[in-house]
Parts: structure tokens; sequence; C-alpha cells
């Protein structure tokens, strides 16, 4: 382990999170930000950044601006404080279904408002109040129009999927929902791609924003790449298979993005293949533990390690034959850093 690359690596905690906010972290299983996290996280703490982030689905946006969001409002009140809008019901029901994952007490309460369901529900809901909606935009302007949603005190307004947004010809109910809403906001857009029209909406929603991109390298030249279409309950299968064809492998790394699956993973190759040296590692291992196992896998004792991100950063293991991604990492930076500063093969 490389002492000066550990140290940075930065924590969750580094980035502001509360105990409480990072208790929810923890619940979550998340060991390291994003890259999008570390950008936007700090930001929308502090409360007076405008931020316009080209992000993909999936590269944890949600947290990205969930948590802050979550750890600013922790009380009951009387007004929506957040409006997240999202292009579909699905992104709009995974986006509210995760704030509430990110929540530990009973505030702030999240209310999701799509189109294709009953009005009544939702206006019971938003009756009996809430802190936070997410929505698609053409039912929060219907909402809004029926007096049954009032976004005059919103002090976030986050627009997702700005292209998707586009694409499906929202604009026009985005900036009547934008004449509900203080001028004074905190506002972020996200977007996959950065056309000329999603500049011009961003002009009109965000107030002299930063922008950002997630920087993404390459990894590194001479690793031979390979991938498998597979279901969660053939990987274990898959990756047995593939060790016990390549024998005279003496380091294999397998990264997982979750604690939780390390010891299933170490288990179920102990099964699978008798005698082989197996061993988990991640940031739940005391330092000494840590080192110890690393020393181990160094010395060619141990043939598969199972690691969560945090390694994939920190490491720096030569002649290591192959590298197996258990799953698909959050974002391409996650996965340079897995395969290409780590193999050799
Ligand atoms: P996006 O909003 O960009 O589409 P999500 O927020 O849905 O992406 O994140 C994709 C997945 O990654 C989710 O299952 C989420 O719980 C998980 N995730 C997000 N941030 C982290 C992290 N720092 N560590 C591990 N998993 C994460």
């Amino acid at each position: 382990m490389e002492n000066n690359e550990e140290s940075d690596i930065v924590t969750f905690k580094d980035l502001g999170l509360d105990e409480y906010t990072l208790q929810a972290v923890e619940k979550k299983g998340f060991e390291i930000p994003s890259p999008i996290q570390v950008l936007a996280i700090p930001r929308l703490l502090t409360g007076d950044t405008n931020l316009i982030a080209e992000a993909r689905t999936g590269t944890g946006k949600t947290a990205a601006f969930g948590l802050p969001i979550i750890q600013n409002i922790h009380e009951k009140c009387e007004n929506v404080q957040a409006l997240i809008l999202e292009p579909t019901r699905e992104l709009a029901m995974q986006t509210c279904t995760e704030f509430q994952s990110f929540t530990q007490g009973a505030y702030p309460r999240t209310t999701v408002l799509y189109g294709g369901a009953s009005y009544s529900t939702q206006i019971k809901d938003l009756k009996r109040g809430c802190e936070i909606v997410v929505g698609t935009p053409g039912r929060v302007k219907d909402h809004i129009e029926k007096k049954t949603l009032d976004l005059s005190k919103i002090k976030y307004f986050i627009l997702d999927e700005g292209d998707e947004m586009l694409d499906m010809g929202f604009i026009d109910d985005i900036r009547q929902i934008l004449s509900y809403v203080p001028a004074k906001r905190q506002t972020m857009m996200f977007s996959a791609t950065m056309a000329p029209e999603i500049q011009k909406l961003a002009k009109t929603i965000l107030n002299n924003p930063e922008t950002i991109q997630i920087a993404i390298a390459k990894p590194a030249e001479g690793v031979t790449q390979s991938a498998y279409m597979a279901h969660p309950h053939q990987k274990i299968g898959l990756i047995t298979h593939i060790l016990a064809q390549h024998p005279d492998f003496e380091s294999v790394l397998i990264f997982t993005s979750t604690k939780k699956n390390i010891s299933s993973i170490v288990s179920a190759i102990k099964r699978a293949i008798r005698g082989i040296q197996v061993e988990g590692i991640s940031s739940d291992f005391e330092q000494n533990d840590r080192e110890e196992v690393l020393l181990r896998f160094r010395a060619k004792q141990t043939k598969v390690l199972v690691a969560t991100d945090v390694l994939s950063r920190g490491i720096d293991i030569k002649g290591i034959n192959l590298v197996i991604n258990f799953d698909v990492p959050r974002d391409a930076a996650d996965y340079v850093h897995r395969v290409g500063r780590t193999a050799r093969a």
C-alpha cells in the first residue's frame, strides 16, 4: 500500500457530511464517494454554488445531490424545500426510493409525483406535508396549476438527465415550473451530453453556474480486456470456471462495489476450488489486518484477493495476472483504477 496514494482517497467525511448522514452512507455500503459526489456534495452543503454537470446515469448522482439536501433539511418544514425533476416515472420512483433509503429519521419526507397515476393519492401525500418532491415535469406542473403543490419556497432545484428532458419534449413544462419557483435558490443540472440546446436550457435556469465534467481516463496499454454477460446468480460459477482454467495464475484481483459481497464471494470460491488461497479486504478491516492481507497477496501466498474500490485506489502490486470486475464499476474512472492501474494482464 502506498501511503501517499492512500491519503489521496477522499472520504465521505472529508466532503463535510455529518455523523448522521455518514451513518446512512455506511448503511448503504458506500465506501468511497464517486467523482460526481466529490464535486457536488461540498458545493450543495455550503449552498451558494449553481452547478451544471456532464454526468451519465449510474455515476452516483442521486447520492451526489441527495445526501447534502437531506443533511440540510432534517426537520419538519411547512413548505416544500427541494424539487427534483426526472424525465421518466421509473427514474422518479428510483430517486425517491434512494432518497428514502438515505433518510434516517422521520424527516425529511420525500414524495413522488408522476403521470399515469391517480391524483388523489398524490394530493393526500402532499396534504400530509413533505420537504422534498421528486417528479416528472408534466405532473409537477399539473399539481402547481391545481394549487395542490406550492413551490414558492424551495431552496433546491435539481434537473436530472437534462438531455433526456429535452428529447422528451419537456422544455415548456420545465419553463412553466421555473416561473413558480423562487429566483433565489440553488440549482443543479445534470446531463449526459452538453449539446448546444442543453447549454441554452442551462443558461435559462442557472445563474452563473460552475460547469463540471467527469473526466474519463483510459486504461493502461497492454491490458487485455474482455466482458462476459451474466446474470447475478451465474457470476460465481463463471469466476470459478475462469480461475480453474488458469491454474498457472499466481495473482488474481476481484473487485466488487459493495463490502457486503466480499465474504460471500470468498466463501463461494473456497467451496468451488479445493485448497485455493483466497482472502477478502475492505475498509472494514483494521489497518494492520489490511497490511497483513496485502503482504500475503504480494508474497503470492494468497492467490485470489477480493476487494472493494478502496483498494483499487491505494494499491500498487506488480505481477497481477488477472483483474475481475464482479460488478460493473460505478463510473469509468473506477474501472480504470481497478484495471489499468493495477493489472498487468
Ligand atoms: P445515477 O443517479 O447517476 O444514475 P445512482 O445514484 O442511481 O446513479 O447510482 C447507481 C448505483 O450506485 C446505485 O445503486 C447507488 O446506490 C450506487 N452508489 C452510488 N454512490 C455509490 C458509492 N459512492 N459507492 C457505492 N455505490 C454507490
